[in-house]
């Protein structure tokens, strides 16, 4: 049995009572090792499989192989397993065995509701998730989706916003959607969100372009009608106000 489990944004109780319990029966819990660092002290006697971040075609294959010699194995990932996570990754490498492990995904809070939660309600109304990272996405695709999302005025989510070598990713976002967006469309984003020194901060999409953000922050960019309320990120529903 394989479970692909995600853990919410990163303390205990934001993991599901449900993930608890798969992991509860789990012989071996396998991830990235800072997530696995995570949830170690909570399971003490498992056994743990920890790869570094960028092997994950190693770590997914590990899994399946040591879930094919009987045991339950638990794949975990943070946030929701089936958000650029290795819920698919999973599936993909495991239809190349000939009697596949049972795969069973069990969802988890994903960082664009996480951080939502944190910055008020920005995401009431359609959004669109977009990924900076380009390293398995060519940066031609990554702009086109950015273009496409701000002309539809969806409120927008960027995960993976930058990293050591992506410092001027997030600025080069802005600047794309400047182009059909105005500088004052109210934003926000979340660092470390549920984990030690958890900060946000609402700003403008001009403010946006010159902020610091690092990969572990999400960031939010609101519609048309976003707006800040009494320090709280919120996009109307369009409920009629009396
Ligand atoms: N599977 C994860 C996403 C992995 S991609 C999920 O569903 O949340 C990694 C990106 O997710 C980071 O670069 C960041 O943008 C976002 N992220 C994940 N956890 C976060 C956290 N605790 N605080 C802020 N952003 C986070």
């Amino acid at each position: 049995m394989l479970y692909v489990i995600g853990l919410g944004p990163g303390g205990k109780e934001e993991i599901t009572p449900k993930a608890m319990e798969a992991l509860a029966t789990c012989d071996i819990i396998a991830g990235y090792t800072i997530y696995i660092d995570l949830i170690r002290p909570y399971f003490p006697e498992k056994e743990f499989l920890t790869t570094p971040m960028k092997q994950e075609v190693k770590r997914c294959t590990l899994a399946i192989e040591t879930a094919l010699t009987g045991k339950t194995v638990a794949m975990v990932c943070s946030g929701d397993a089936g958000v650029y996570g290795m819920a698919g990754l999973i599936f993909e490498l495991a239809q190349s065995y000939p009697n596949p492990p049972t795969i069973k995904v069990i969802g988890g809070i994903t960082a664009a509701c996480s951080g939502a939660a944190v910055l008020g309600a920005p995401l009431m109304h359609d959004f669109a998730v977009i990924s900076l990272s380009d390293l398995l996405t060519p940066w031609k695709q990554i702009e086109a989706r950015l273009r496409c999302a701000a002309q539809g005025d969806f409120v927008i989510c960027l995960y993976n916003p930058a990293s050591k070598k992506r410092q001027d990713y997030l600025q080069k976002a802005c600047d794309i959607l400047l182009e059909s967006k105005t500088a004052d469309t109210v934003c926000g984003w979340v660092k470390n969100i549920g984990r030690e020194g958890e900060t946000a901060e609402i700003l403008s999409l001009g403010e946006l372009r010159n902020a610091s953000v690092d990969m572990f922050t999400t960031v939010y960019i609101g519609n048309s009608k976003t707006k800040d309320i009494n320090g709280f990120l919120v996009t109307p529903r369009g409920y009629p106000i009396p």
